[in-house]
């Protein structure tokens, strides 16, 4: 059976979705994803090799592969190739994700503010009262 939850918007919606994910996503939700390279760079040509698309209309380009060794995100980067006296030089044009199982929040599309909205419940949770500290007056004026 299927338990319907009426909510008022989208950030009702995503921070309920947050509430049954793992605490290893919604760190990596808060701070950032701690990437590892997983793939080091590697020349690919996208007209001979099997599976590869091109990127920002480049068909040759450098790939990487990182992972973040705390959720398991892989990210790919995609580097464009140039050379300049002697030297090859990359330019990042792309980079796609593959998360983890229950990663992504589907149906919502993006939510404005998703990252604050991750911060703020770990400041509900954290959050404990602070007394007699009431916000500072200014100008002296009656409350
Ligand atoms: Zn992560």
């Amino acid at each position: 059976m299927t338990t319907l939850r009426s909510v008022a918007s989208n950030e009702d919606a995503y921070l309920a979705s947050l509430a049954d994910m793992p605490d290893a996503y919604l760190e990596c939700r808060a701070t950032q994803h701690r990437m590892n390279v997983t793939d080091p760079f590697r020349i690919v040509d996208s007209r001979t090799e099997q599976g590869a698309r091109e990127h920002k209309g480049h068909t040759l380009y450098a790939k990487r592969v990182c992972t973040c060794d705390r959720c398991g995100m892989v990210r790919n980067d995609y580097y464009a190739i140039s050379s300049r006296r002697g030297h090859h030089f990359l330019t990042k044009i792309n980079a796609t994700y593959e998360p983890p199982e229950g990663y992504a929040v589907h149906g919502l599309g993006r939510v404005e503010g998703g990252r604050g909205l991750v911060l703020g419940l770990g400041l509900d949770i954290t959050e404990t009262p602070v007394r007699g500290r009431g916000r500072p007056r200014r100008g002296g004026g009656a409350a």
